[in-house]
């Protein structure tokens, strides 16, 4: 079933040959089973990667139903039950790995190491900066994404060749953006997210590598910028660390 499965996607070269075994091979942990982690989940499932880890620890209420990947039925559910349970009907040849638990300091790095590639999706600051310096310290590719309201943003960073998040943001915490969710903003965002992590699995050049989308639905652009290595960052040390050492510039460009 499996070769007729994927059929569609193989005729895209970089998916045809070994491409697909890549993906049956490789591991995706998503943290946040909300509506950008469930649209992207669907994606990774859709694409066939192997194994993807589900990291969330809270309980499906009514708020989350703008989540496709959440029913009515699934009400009072764990969030990386009802997603498991969606997963592994959608597609029963990948392994699905429920995480319930919130990551924190005492999980981050044990949880992580266990992946490939990392997908950052939830709003929360802290746990955002603590997924940036466990990567880092880790050598994880991290795919990170949020919305706030009709603007959505979205990254890919891969430590030590990129700036991080915490180049980004300084030594104070993202702020934490409370305009609500649209569930069309937040799909885009997961589409985007979700074809740099299958871009980078499949050893494609990824497009959002080093760099922040900015998709504005209010104003009908998608911009991309250039991260600029913080010389001063507490988590991906000075610039003489890098491997890449060309200057990362602050350049807008519309794409
Ligand atoms: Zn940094």
């Amino acid at each position: 079933m499996n070769s007729e499965r994927y059929s569609r996607q193989a005729m895209v070269p970089e998916f045809s040959g070994d491409g697909q075994q890549k993906l049956e091979d490789a591991s995706v942990l998503i943290i946040g089973a909300s509506s950008i982690g469930s649209t992207l989940m669907f994606n990774l499932a859709s694409a066939g990667v192997g194994t993807i880890g589900v990291a969330d620890h809270n309980i499906v209420g009514p708020a989350n139903l703008n989540a496709p990947i959440h029913f009515e039925e699934d009400l009072g559910t764990l969030k990386v039950l009802s997603a498991t349970r969606k997963l592994k009907a959608y597609n029963s040849m990948i392994n699905v790995i429920p995480h319930a638990t919130a990551i924190n300091k005492d999980n981050a790095y044990e949880i992580i190491s266990q992946y490939d590639i990392v997908v950052l999706a939830v709003n929360n600051p802290q746990t955002a900066m603590l997924v940036n310096e466990a990567c880092v310290e880790l050598g994880k590719p991290f795919v990170h994404g949020k919305t706030n309201g009709f603007v959505g943003t979205a990254g890919f960073i891969l430590p030590h060749e990129t700036p991080c998040l915490a180049c980004f943001y300084g030594k104070e915490l993202p702020p934490e953006d409370n305009y609500g969710s649209v569930s069309g903003v937040s799909s885009t965002i997961a589409a985007l997210m979700s074809t740099s992590v299958l871009q980078y699995l499949l050893d494609a050049p990824v497009a959002m590598k080093g760099k922040l989308f900015i998709y504005n639905c209010e104003d009908a652009t998608i911009e991309k910028i250039d991260l600029t290595h913080r010389h001063d960052c507490d988590i991906c040390g000075p610039k003489s660390d890098f491997e890449d050492e060309e200057d990362f510039d602050f350049d807008e460009e519309d794409v």
